[in-house]
């Protein structure tokens, strides 16, 4: 088996009220597509660790991981911005997610598995080096970005991040670490309205305008982030994945489908095939209509395991 799927069940009991978008329907909608598609047959089922408080320290501060296990209600909510909200089970549903990115990472440079998708929730690339927001807690990609890098000695990694919104919490967290390449579309003039100017050399930043469309976005990425990546050699790629940049999802309007997700996905592939000894790990970020995240995903995950 050369492909890992990481997922835990303490990753839906964290939820943020009745018809929240980001809910754990989408966990069950995504494993269900795996699982009718013969996709998952192909891949070794994992449960995720609960990451450590030194491994969330490589993307946070001590006292940001601290201020979010302290303030985990017992019971009803607690508020952290106006969409996103914390339940009795959050913290620990975002230590799994973030477990997941760690075990991935294991996985793949243990040449355990060539590749990894994290089906997780609480998403991550909003959460900066010491806040929350926009859904999201934990860093996971972040997490194991660092673990990549600060444990198994990895010097060059890639993110690539193709959520609807731009990562600001990765970029937050990235941009002064120049072992890192950072390539990353997302729609201009929304959520969270960042991206236009990079805050770091490291960073690839292409916002694209509403309703754009797949010929858009996939000569954005042929164009800025093929050369790019050509030119830093990762050893290994991660990639935010999200999404909520389909036509179908309201979130956004970039108007995207399952083949712009698959291509995108056959590119990632390719060059890490040439640099990286293929080694991708994948995590879930955004994607809130259910049947277009579920076949996205599949998209997306048949070709990040060869069954294309
Ligand atoms: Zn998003």
């Amino acid at each position: 088996m050369l492909a890992a799927y990481i997922t835990h069940p303490d990753c839906l009991k964290h939820e943020m009220g009745a018809d929240h978008p980001e809910c754990s329907e989408r966990l069950g909608a995504i494993r269900d597509q795996l699982l009718i598609t013969g996709l998952l047959d192909h891949m070794q089922c994992h449960e995720a660790p609960l990451a450590s408080q030194q491994q969330l320290e490589q993307a946070h501060s001590a006292l940001y991981v601290h201020d979010v296990a302290a303030h985990r209600p017992e019971s009803g909510y607690v508020q952290v911005d106006p969409d996103t909200r914390m339940n009795p089970f959050t913290f620990q549903a975002a230590r799994r997610a973030s477990g997941a990115a760690v075990l991935a990472t294991d996985l793949v440079l243990q040449g355990d598995a060539r590749v990894a998708f994290c089906n997780i929730r609480p998403p991550g690339h909003h959460a900066g080096r010491a806040s929350a927001g926009g859904f999201c807690f934990f860093n996971n990609v972040v997490v194991g970005i660092r673990h990549a890098l600060n444990v198994h000695g990895l010097k060059r990694v890639a993110l690539i991040d193709f959520d609807v919104h731009h990562g600001n919490g990765s970029e937050n967290i990235l941009h002064e670490d120049q072992r890192v390449l950072m390539c990353s579309t997302f729609e201009e003039g929304i959520f969270p309205f960042s991206g236009s100017v990079p805050m770091g050399a490291n960073m690839v930043n292409v916002g694209l305008p509403s309703r754009s469309g797949g010929d858009a976005f996939r000569t954005s990425v042929s164009e800025t982030w093929i050369p790019a990546l050509e030119k830093f050699k990762p050893q290994m790629i991660f990639i935010s994945a999200g999404f909520d940049g389909h036509r179908e999802d309201d979130m956004g309007n970039l108007g995207l489908v399952e083949d712009d997700y698959a291509w995108v996905t056959k590119q990632i592939v390719q060059l890490a095939d040439t640099y990286a000894q293929g080694r991708i790990v994948s995590c879930l970020e955004g994607g809130y209509e259910l049947s277009a995240l579920a076949r996205s995903v599949a998209a997306h995950v048949k070709v990040l395991i060869g069954a294309d």
